[in-house]
């Protein structure tokens, strides 16, 4: 087997594609492969799928993909773009990336991996060998597919909590999915219209939903439920009730002490 048809079944490269060339530099570490589409093959319009005529080929481009034994491993391909009858010239789509990433879709996904089973993001940054900024920009991305992804989950009851910070002087609000165990949003503060921006970030068929919501004692979680959710149950979890009925009996206790020893 030779060194190309050993990279083309490493990386499941899909015919037509070809690996044209490959580059090994030991005293990198790193090895670049290039891939090519051939150039008598018609390409597909990445809007209809249609077969169409190579227009031309964009400027090369480089992805850092999965490493191959130690080596970093860098994609580097000229993406042909297509001439379709009715989209005019288009960008083919290409199997290994989506969007502009400069990592394949392989190795984004290996990153995150590490990163969930990592609480230190400059260890897993290193181990991966990327720059802290690569590693943010592979989060960060996650991180909005997820959320895009969260706008179709339906939500069925909702929590609104207030979190001191500040050494108890500020409060935030964060907004959670209760069954699903997870922040949907949080708020600097538990402003009415902070509490209004948390529900505008749920779309109307999340909110049409809700069944139920928990809440602290507060009148802008109160009047922002009946506002957005009023079909929503309004629920003051057990712990809240018992916090201000014992501080109720905490009050009272002590009133009663004070009378009594002044009494004596
Ligand atoms: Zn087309």
């Amino acid at each position: 087997m030779d060194d190309k048809e050993l990279y083309r079944q490493i990386l499941g490269v899909v015919s037509p594609w070809e690996i044209k060339q490959i580059d090994l530099q030991m005293d990198q570490d790193q090895v670049d492969i290039y891939l090519e589409w051939p150039y008598l093959q018609d390409g597909k319009c990445p809007v209809c799928g249609k077969d169409c005529k190579i227009h031309d080929r964009r400027t090369e481009r480089v992805w850092r993909h999965l490493d191959t034994c130690q080596l970093k491993t860098f994609i580097h391909c000229r993406i042909p773009r297509v001439k379709c009858s009715e989209h005019g010239v288009k960008t083919m789509s290409v199997p290994w990336v989506e969007d502009m990433s400069r990592f394949t879709r392989q190795f984004e996904r290996i990153a995150i991996m590490f990163l969930e089973g990592s609480s230190n993001r400059s260890k897993t940054a290193k181990a991966l060998r990327l720059s802290w900024d690569e590693m943010n920009h592979i989060m960060e991305k996650a991180v909005k597919r997820g959320l895009s992804r969260r706008k179709d989950e339906p939500i069925k009851y909702i929590g609104m909590d207030e979190k001191s910070f500040l050494k108890g002087h500020n409060y935030a609000t964060v907004m959670t999915d209760i069954e699903g165990k997870r922040v949907v949003d949080v708020a600097q503060d538990r402003k009415t219209e902070s509490v209004d921006k948390l529900y505008d970030s749920l779309t109307k068929k999340q909110k049409d939903g809700i069944e139920a919501v928990s809440m602290d004692f507060w009148k802008a979680y109160i009047t922002g439920a009946e506002k957005h959710i009023p079909d929503a149950a309004i629920v003051h979890d057990r712990f809240h009730i018992m916090k201000y009925m014992n501080d109720s009996v905490d009050k009272v206790r002590k009133k009663e002490n004070k009378y009594l020893m002044s009494s004596l």
